[in-house]
């Protein structure tokens, strides 16, 4: 499936179904979006591929590690690799075609804003859990790539 930012510029393609995600309440993701949350996948790196417009794409970290990436011209979040696995966050706002994910997990309820009182299905984490915790259950149970 493919995905692009609000302007246009950024296109970029997942190959494979997405039909688990989660949601992240944390702070930061809550200022990256200027929402209440972030709605997101993790893929595969092999999986993931730039369509058009990655030169135009600004990168931002937080000394945490924390990233953000989006359009130098629009300002819309795109994906990015994370720094330490051949892996690439997705958020689920950008892609084009109708996708249907289950959000089976959600992090960071602990920090939820107290406007955010949605009631939370799937397994709720206070935090977050370990990489490979979190990995099987985006991708159904031991982690595995296909
Ligand atoms: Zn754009
Ligand atoms: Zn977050």
């Amino acid at each position: 499936m493919v995905g692009r930012c609000l302007c246009g510029r950024v296109r970029y393609e997942v190959s494979g179904s997405v039909d688990r995600a989660y949601q992240c309440h944390c702070s930061l993701c809550r200022k990256q979006g200027s929402s209440a949350s972030s709605f997101a996948t993790i893929v595969a790196a092999a999986d993931f591929r730039w369509l058009q417009g990655e030169q135009g794409v600004t990168r931002f970290r937080k000394r945490s590690g924390f990233s953000s990436y989006f359009c130098s011209n629009c300002g819309a979040t795109v994906p990015n690799q994370l720094r330490t696995n051949p892996l690439v966050w997705i958020p689920l706002g950008g892609l084009e075609t109708s996708v249907s994910p289950r959000v089976v997990v959600h992090l960071y309820a602990d920090s939820r804003a107290p406007w955010d009182t949605d009631q939370l299905a799937g397994r709720v984490y206070a935090e977050m859990p370990g990489l490979d915790e979190f990995m099987a259950l985006l991708h159904g149970g031991g982690g595995q790539e296909r």
